[in-house]
């Protein structure tokens, strides 16, 4: 597939103008052959697409397998969804993170009660309109659910048609997600739009992997590929260099009384909201600091304040560094509650951030 730079619209752009039709038949064959069973895809129904859509955004498709029967298990359709309360949702996602994605399938699932009758709407306009949805999630449940030849691009298909293309512009720039959904507009198959949406993510999940070397030699499109002919699999996708990371330091306290442990829950908005956590203080405390604090909060500690060693957890944009402490405890520190073990395991939706600490507690360390 030749290369070549031009700009259109004021935008750089390199590539062909056009993809060649006969891709959609070599990718479908290959698709028939090595699609991977998945319970989404043994009954397509629009909130089945929907919901496993939005599990699968940052993450893999085995972490969502059981994440996604469970909740089809407690919430089998968009009227169970509009009327389940919070804490529930946030129990059903504990652990897939991005938690934003479940308020938005709840916001969802209650306009879709209010403005369609509790029918997912099938014009691709109203899926996109919804709460969560952007255009890859959009196209992915028009063209999966409803037969609609939409294309759905995401970093995936980015990087293999970027690959196949030999296209040398950042794939994180919008421009050329806009050329490279246009590209495959045109070429989308009116007959299995929804097959094509998968097996290009099939593809990139399978073949051109995003990390370490793609394997080339399964490739239905081998013979075609840019990347593959000229030497060039390392070096494609062009991607701008992440954000570092931002770092904060954490002392998470476990106050324990009997049984129970102390936690608070966290604001209404912003990272990880409305979940429940430990009682935390910013920057990393020694023993004594964290005993002088709680004296002076008016905690009446009847024990040793035990370090319960560090733990870290890394988010999007940044990096929590928390060093633990489980101090023995006859009260608790305003606004939280205490929970069992159990509790925590049914009732209490936790950030995986502190796992480790509850492991470390349950084991009476
Ligand atoms: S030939 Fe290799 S680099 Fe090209 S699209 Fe296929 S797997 Fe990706």
């Amino acid at each position: 597939m030749a290369t070549n730079s031009s700009k259109r619209g004021g935008h750089p752009t390199s590539g062909p103008a056009a993809l060649p039709p006969e891709l959609v038949p070599e990718l479908l064959d290959w698709y028939d052959a090595h699609r991977r069973k998945m319970p989404w895809r043994e009954q397509s129904t629009p909130y089945r697409v929907w919901i496993s859509e939005i599990m699968l955004q940052q993450t893999r498709v085995e972490t969502v397998i059981p994440y996604f029967e469970r909740f089809m298990e407690k919430l089998p359709d968009i009227a169970a969804l509009a009327a389940a309360d919070e804490e529930t949702l946030l129990k059903l996602w504990e652990g897939l993170g991005y938690y934003r994605r479940v308020r938005h399938l709840h916001q969802a699932a209650r306009l879709i009660a209010d403005a369609h009758g509790g029918i997912f709407p099938s014009d691709h306009a109203a899926i996109l309109n919804l709460p969560g949805i952007g255009a890859y999630t959009a196209g992915a449940i028009a063209s999966i659910a409803f037969g609609q030849p939409v294309p759905a691009v995401d970093g995936n298909v980015l990087r293999v048609l970027a690959r196949l293309t030999g296209a040398t512009d950042d794939i994180a720039a919008p421009p050329v997600k806009v050329r490279f959904t246009g590209l495959l507009q045109a070429i989308y198959p009116a007959g299995r739009p929804g097959d094509f949406t998968q097996s290009l993510m099939e593809l990139g999940a399978l073949v051109c992997l995003p990390n370490g070397e793609p394997k080339c030699a399964d490739c239905p499109w081998h013979d075609r590929c840019f990347a593959r002919r000229h030497g060039c699999t390392a070096t494609l996708p062009v991607k701008a260099p992440p954000r570092p990371r931002r770092v904060v330091e954490r002392t998470v306290l476990l106050l324990c009384r009997l049984d129970a442990v102390a936690l608070v829950k966290r604001p209404a908005h912003g990272l990880l909201a409305g979940l429940w956590e430990f009682p935390t203080l910013e920057g990393k405390m020694e023993p004594d600091a964290v005993r002088r604090h709680l004296e002076k909060e008016g905690i009446a500690i009847t024990g040793d304040v035990r370090v319960l060693g560090e733990a870290a957890h890394i988010f999007s944009h940044l990096e929590w560094h928390m060093t633990g402490f489980r101090v023995e405890c006859a009260s608790r520190l305003p606004g939280c509650q205490w929970a069992t073990p159990l509790e925590i395991e049914k009732v209490y939706p936790l950030p995986t951030a502190l796992k480790a600490f509850v492991r470390r507690w349950l084991a009476g360390t």
